[in-house]
């Protein structure tokens, strides 16, 4: 199948890898010069214009930072919808706020383009192994068409209702992962703090109830120093926001989100924006005046 790729980033460049991979034709298109190189070089080819792509193809999936570049990328100069023929498919798999997924399928509605919201969890190394996982909102006859193209980039494809529904589906992902890292980096940082090592805390914990993905993804992170994205954690202030303002329009309380969201917000004051999340450890290590490593702790 022909398909149009908008969006090759840290994630965006893997996925449209694998998408080549599985034998389909791309067309992408990125501001990023060096990313577009890059997959011509691996066999896609290019277009200068969100609009070109959509002239050329029944298919085009976004993989841009947030609402904003969404909304510009589809209804701005030169963007998708210009180009979309009715009956044309949006797959935008960026994690945006729900509200803003609906106002664009609303107005692709208009001229007969269909739009599926298809966010994805896993990071950069399961959009490498191609083993990621999809949450998708919208119709189900247009997710029946698009699933063996999500099938080539992930492991777990899941409808979980009508359009928004997967970002909905993202943000509650967003606040179990942010809420797990600082969990786990503030009980790493007690026991190192206690005069235990760390390490083997986590080897003896991890297999009860507390083990969780998000700790065997992060922990040996954290004890290795290794802050590099990853999941920037501006990104991740900008998928809490999303989910507090979700949460304000809705009625439902996200106070343990709203701490995680300061300390992010500390620590981005702090340059730490573009690390890894797993760097929040650094706000509960400053605090405490002590480091995590692997090996005996000193306090
Ligand atoms: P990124 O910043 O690495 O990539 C975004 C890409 O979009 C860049 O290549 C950028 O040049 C391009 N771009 C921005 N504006 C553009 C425009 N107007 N036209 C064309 N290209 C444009 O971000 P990422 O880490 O790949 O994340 C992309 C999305 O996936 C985000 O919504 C993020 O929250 C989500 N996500 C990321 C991860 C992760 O671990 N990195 C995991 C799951 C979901």
């Amino acid at each position: 199948m022909k398909i149009g790729f908008i969006g090759l980033g840290i994630m965006g460049k893997p996925m449209s890898k694998n998408l080549l991979k599985a034998g389909h034709e791309l067309l992408v298109c990125d501001v990023n010069r060096a990313a577009v190189e890059e997959l011509i070089a691996a066999g896609a080819k290019s277009a200068a214009t969100p609009r070109e792509i959509a002239q050329q193809v029944e298919l085009v999936i976004t993989m841009l930072p947030n609402s904003p570049e969404v909304k510009q990328v589809v209804l701005g100069h030169n963007g998708l919808i210009e180009g979309a023929r009715p009956g044309a498919i949006i797959a935008d798999m960026s994690s945006i706020a729900p509200l803003a997924s609906r106002e664009v399928a609303a107005k692709l509605a208009e001229k007969g383009v269909e739009m599926l919201d298809a966010p994805v969890s896993g990071g950069q190394p399961k959009a490498i192994d191609g083993t990621l996982s999809v949450m998708v909102g919208g119709k189900q006859e247009i997710f029946d068409r698009c699933l063996p193209v999500f099938k080539a980039m992930a492991a777990s494809v899941v409808r979980v209702g009508e359009i928004g529904a997967g970002n909905v589906a993202k943000l509650a992902n967003q606040v179990v992962v942010a809420l797990n890292i600082a969990a786990v980096s503030e009980a790493l940082v007690l026991a190192a703090k206690a005069g235990v090592e760390p390490e083997l805390v986590y080897q003896a914990i991890r297999g009860g109830l507390a083990g969780s993905t998000v700790m065997d993804a992060k922990a040996p992170l954290m004890l290795d120093r290794k802050f590099n994205p990853g999941f920037r954690i501006n990104l991740h202030i900008k998928d809490l926001a999303n989910a507090m303002e979700t949460g304000h329009q809705f009625g439902a309380p996200l106070p343990l989100t709203a701490a995680v969201m300061e300390i992010m917000q500390v620590l981005k004051i702090d340059d730490m924006g573009d690390a890894d999340h797993g760097a929040l450890v650094r706000y509960f290590e400053k605090q405490a005046k002590i480091e995590l490593k692997r090996g005996p702790a000193r306090t």
